[in-house]
């Protein structure tokens, strides 16, 4: 069975905003729109000094932006991959999100792995000229694959990758980018915000009135816009990874951009999207693209084993049941008309 898939631009943004004014009358917070990081981006604050820090934090993430892409030009992810080979020194901010973002690829036992670009390449995922590789093809790509093989060295701040690897970004950075500007609003005094980074939602403090903010979960299998679930946050991040976002249809397979380090083919794992809910921004998007690879029991053991990543995540599985750990349990809804969707909820314990 083929789920419908609906690209999705901006439809999330407006769900997400009608969730959060539906209730009580709010003041009104500042915000600004833009394009950055390859996606729509929205951010808003309330309070008296909300204009100048949004205008900051639209500065910031267009620098950030700048340094990480890995298409542009002149960008610092870009210097590495065009290295071949030789070390490449980098800013200080970027090494270090380098640096966690590989810890991140460990933990998750490379599902997540920031060297998978020639494989979204080779599907064409960066031009739009979609195409499904031969498996050759597809073996020569996943053998060169490999996290374990990026050097950093943290004297000078530079990078290493073999001939022929290339480092990618695209899972963590809005995610990581979140966690930057969270802490320049915090510097600029505001205590309340909402920060929208193309499917990953980032909160700074609660909504004005105090109450948590509740956060829409696509329907990955619905209209662009259709919230299933809505959980509530504050001071939190919520990212979502599913293959609705960007894909391509042929010979009546569809295909998505995130993809199987093992196989270099899009990942097929009964998951349709995970979101994940956490306070750190980069571990929530490094989180739902790892756990969208890994499947439902991979995920719920990575959980359990790693209390120290602070996470809690929800999983919306092809048959359309949702998987939600415990944590969640509290601040989690299902959303008219979804009210009759299985829920599973994940325990610490393995046999409850
Ligand atoms: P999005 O950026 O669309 O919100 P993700 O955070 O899941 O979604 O990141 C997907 C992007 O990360 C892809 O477009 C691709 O550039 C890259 N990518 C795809 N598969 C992987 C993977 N297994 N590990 C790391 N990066 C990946
Ligand atoms: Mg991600």
């Amino acid at each position: 069975m083929t789920p419908k898939f609906f690209k999705r631009l901006t439809g999330t943004a407006l769900a997400l905003t009608l969730l959060l004014t539906g209730c009580a009358p709010a003041p009104e917070p500042v915000s600004r729109d833009l394009f950055a990081m390859g996606t729509f981006l929205s951010l808003s604050a309330y309070g008296g000094q909300a204009q100048p820090a949004v205008d900051r934090a639209a500065d910031l993430v267009t620098q950030l932006d700048n340094q990480l892409s890995v298409t542009r030009e002149g960008s610092e992810i870009w210097a590495v991959n065009e290295a071949q080979g030789a070390w490449t020194q980098v800013s200080q901010r970027t090494f270090d999100l380098i640096r966690d973002a590989l810890e991140l690829c460990r933990v998750t036992d490379g599902a997540l792995d920031i060297t998978t670009y020639p494989a979204v390449r080779a599907w064409g995922f960066t031009t739009d000229e979609h195409r499904v590789p031969s498996p050759e093809e597809l073996a020569g790509l996943a053998a060169r694959i490999d996290y374990t093989a990026v050097e950093l060295d943290p004297a000078t701040h530079s990078v290493r990758l073999p001939e022929g690897m290339m480092l990618d970004l695209g899972a963590v950075a809005k995610g990581w980018a979140g966690d930057q500007l969270s802490a320049l609003m915090e510097e600029d005094g505001i205590s309340s915000a909402m920060l929208y980074l193309g499917g990953n939602i980032q909160t700074v403090g609660a909504k004005p009135d105090g109450s948590n903010w509740k956060v829409g979960i696509q329907d990955p299998s619905g209209p662009e816009g259709a919230s299933l679930a809505a959980v509530e946050v504050s001071d939190q991040a919520v990212v979502t990874s599913g293959g609705y976002q960007r894909f391509f249809e042929q010979d009546g397979q569809v295909y998505w951009h995130i993809m199987d380090p093992d196989t270099a083919a899009p990942a097929r794992s009964g998951v349709l999207s995970a979101t994940i809910v956490g306070g750190r921004g980069l571990t929530c998007d490094a989180l739902s693209t790892a756990l969208f690879v890994m499947g439902a029991d991979r995920a719920a053991r990575l959980w359990r084993d790693h209390p120290e990543l602070e996470f809690e995540y929800v999983l919306v599985l092809e048959d359309g049941s949702l998987q939600i750990s415990q944590g969640l349990e509290q601040g989690f809804k299902l959303l008219s008309p979804y009210q009759d969707r299985k829920v599973t909820v994940i325990s610490h314990d393995e046999r409850g």
